[in-house]
C-alpha cells in the first residue's frame, strides 16, 4: 500500500461543490485585490483566532517581515529566534539587515527553550520570534515575561499553528503580533500563497495595513517605504470556505496523532513522539518523531522505496545554513537542535488519511526501526 505524506486532492473533492461556484463568483465580481472577500475573511479569521485585528498579506514570510518592520527592527538590530524551523523565520530577520540570534530548543517539545533566552539579550536586541513548531505552542508565558522585562517585541511564528491553543488561548493572540501562512500544505491552505498578521494593538495593525500597500496612509501619498503584500480576493474567498472546516480537520489530525502515539509509546523509547506539553493543544501540522537508535536515515530511505510519504523537517538547522555563514555559527553551537536534525522524521498526518493507511505507516516504521 502506498501512502502519501499529504494529498490535497482528497480535501478538494470534499469541498468542490462549495468552492467551484465561489471561484466563478469572484471571477465575475471583478473584485480581485483587497475588497469584500478579503475583508470578510479578515473578520472571520480575527473572530476564530480571538484577536482584535487580522490583516491579510501575501505570505507567511511577509507576515513575519511586516511584523518586524512594524516593530521598528532595522539594520544592526538583533532578533532572537529558534534554529529549529523553516528558513523563512530567520531569513526575514537577515533580509532587514538585522542579525538572527539563535537560542537552542527543548529536546522534548522541540520549541525554543525560554530558560536560554535571557543570556542572549544585548542592548541591540529588539524582538523575539518564537515558532510554534509543527503546531505545538511554544511556552509563551515565560517568553512574554522576558520580553516585558527587556522591552522587546514578540512576533509569534504561527505559520504551522492555526487553531493551536496555549493555556486556552489561540496562538497568534499571545505575542504583540502573530504570523500565519496559507501555503497550500498548511493546516489552512489556499490555492496559492497567502498569509495573515494578527494583533490586539491598534497602532501595529494600522502600520501593518499600510506596509502591505506601499506605505501609503492616504492613496497616492507614500509616507514610508512599504511593500506590495496583499492577500487576493480569490484566495480569501477560498479560505473563507475552508475556515469553516478547520476545527474538524485539526481534530482529525489529533486523532491520527493519538493513534500513532499509542503505537510508538509502546516501543520502549525507540520511537519518541514530539511532546505535547500540558499548556498546549497541538494541531499537528506535522507529526514528528525521534528515532533513537540511529536508524532514521534507514527508515527514511525504506519508506521512500515502499511508497510511504515522509519528510525530514529539518535536515539542516538554521544556524548552519549556508545563507547564514556570515553569522559565524559552527557545528556544536546548538547541540539540542543538531541532535534533533539527526533523529527526526515526519509521517503522514493529514486529516483525510484513512485508518488502514495510518496503521500501515505505523506498523512499517516500527518494523524497520526494529530490524
Ligand atoms: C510555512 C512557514 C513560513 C513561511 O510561510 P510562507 O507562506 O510559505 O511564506 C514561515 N515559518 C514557518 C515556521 C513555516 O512553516
Amino acid at each position: 500500500m502506498k501512502v502519501p505524506l499529504l494529498d490535497l486532492t482528497r480535501q478538494y473533492e470534499m469541498l468542490k461543490d462549495r468552492i467551484e461556484p465561489k471561484i466563478l463568483e469572484v471571477a465575475q465580481s471583478g473584485k480581485y485585490i483587497m475588497g469584500p472577500y478579503v475583508k470578510e475573511f479578515e473578520e472571520k479569521a480575527a473572530k476564530y483566532i480571538g484577536v482584535k485585528h487580522a490583516i491579510g498579506v501575501a505570505s507567511g514570510t511577509d507576515a513575519l517581515l511586516l511584523s518586524l518592520e512594524a516593530f521598528g527592527v532595522k539594520a544592526g538590530d538583533e532578533v532572537i529566534t529558534t534554529p529549529f524551523s523553516f528558513f523563512a523565520t530567520s531569513e526575514v530577520i537577515a533580509n532587514l539587515g538585522a542579525k538572527p540570534v539563535f537560542v537552542d530548543v527543548d529536546p522534548d517539545t522541540m520549541n525554543i527553550d525560554p530558560e536560554l533566552i535571557e543570556a542572549k539579550i544585548t542592548e541591540k536586541t529588539k524582538a523575539i520570534i518564537p515558532v510554534h513548531i509543527f503546531g505545538a505552542s511554544a511556552d509563551m508565558d515565560p517568553i512574554m515575561k522576558i520580553a516585558e522585562k527587556h522591552d522587546l517585541k514578540v512576533c509569534e511564528d504561527a505559520c504551522q499553528a492555526i487553531g493551536t491553543e496555549y493555556k486556552g488561548n489561540k496562538t497568534g493572540t499571545l505575542g504583540h503580533t502573530g504570523g500565519f501562512s496559507f501555503f497550500p500544505s498548511k493546516n489552512l491552505g489556499a490555492f496559492g500563497d497567502g498569509g495573515l498578521v494578527t494583533t490586539n494593538d491598534d497602532e501595529l495593525a494600522e502600520l501593518i495595513g499600510v506596509l502591505r500597500k506601499h506605505g501609503s496612509f492616504i492613496r497616492y501619498q507614500n509616507d514610508i517605504l512599504g511593500h506590495n503584500s496583499r492577500l487576493d480576493g480569490m484566495q480569501a474567498a477560498i479560505l473563507n470556505i475552508k475556515l469553516d472546516h478547520l476545527d474538524d480537520w485539526n481534530n482529525a489530525r489529533r486523532a491520527n496523532a493519538a493513534y500513532y502515539r499509542e503505537v510508538f509509546d509502546a516501543t520502549d523509547g525507540l520511537i519518541v513522539v514530539q511532546d505535547e506539553a500540558d499548556y498546549t493543544r497541538h494541531t499537528y501540522h506535522q507529526f514528528t518523531v525521534k528515532i533513537e537508535n540511529g536508524k532514521r536515515d534507514l527508515i527514511h530511505e525504506k519508506l521512500k522505496e515502499l511508497g510511504i510519504g515522509n519528510a525530514i523537517y529539518y535536515t539542516i538547522p538554521l544556524h548552519l545554513q549556508k545563507a547564514h555563514d556570515d553569522l559565524g555559527y559552527k557545528t556544536g553551537d546548538m547541540p539540542v537542535t543538531e541532535d534533533l536534525c539527526s533523529k527526526v522524521i515526519s509521517l503522514p498526518i493529514f486529516p483525510e488519511l484513512r485508518e488502514d493507511e495510518r496503521e500501515h505507516v505505523a506498523k512499517t516504521v516500527v518494523e524497520i526501526a526494529r530490524s
